[in-house]
């Protein structure tokens, strides 16, 4: 007898960029600036209605993966200092430095840029934002801040809400 495959396919991307933060209130080091190699990975999956794969056999092309959540990467975060939008001390003290078309202001983020709170945001804010209307989404992040050290953020990825964050 034939054996039903059934199973659910998802595929995943790693991204790599710099940035720098530091985390306001930390007892230890972390609250001095500094920087990090940042690994992130997106997992994506066939919207509900769509499950299984496209006509070419994927989840989705990953170097579509790469064009827009990489692009989005490139644009905000990459050799950028990502702080919390409370943080003034040291957002005073970037805004003393003059600013010619290379240099990026920071950007500024809802609570402390910790790896949890940047895979929240990429989870949440930006993978809906830049793969609407494609027929997947990303239900799963993965933030490795040094090659030891990640977070990861996950969702539902066929509850209603969700779903209407990607129409
Ligand atoms: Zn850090």
């Amino acid at each position: 007898m034939a054996i039903m495959m059934t199973g659910r396919e998802s595929c995943a991307r790693a991204m790599h960029f710099c940035y720098g933060h530091r985390v306001m209130g930390h007892k230890g080091k972390c609250v001095n600036l500094h920087g990090h190699n940042g690994e992130v990975w997106i997992y994506v999956t066939r919207m509900h209605q769509q499950q299984g794969l496209d006509e070419l056999g994927m989840v989705i092309d990953f170097s579509l993966l790469k064009e827009r959540i990489g692009a989005w990467i490139d644009a905000h975060w990459d050799h950028t200092m990502i702080l919390n939008k409370n943080d003034q001390e040291t957002i005073l003290a970037l805004e003393k430095l003059p600013l010619d078309a290379r240099q990026r202001p920071p950007f500024l983020l809802e609570g402390n840029p910790t790896a949890e709170n940047l895979a929240k945001y990429l989870l949440w804010s930006v993978c809906p934002r830049v793969l609407q209307g494609l027929g997947v989404v990303v239900f799963k992040v993965e933030f490795w801040e040094s090659f030891q050290s990640m977070a990861i953020e996950e969702l539902d990825p066929f509850s209603p809400e969700v779903l209407a964050l990607y129409k």
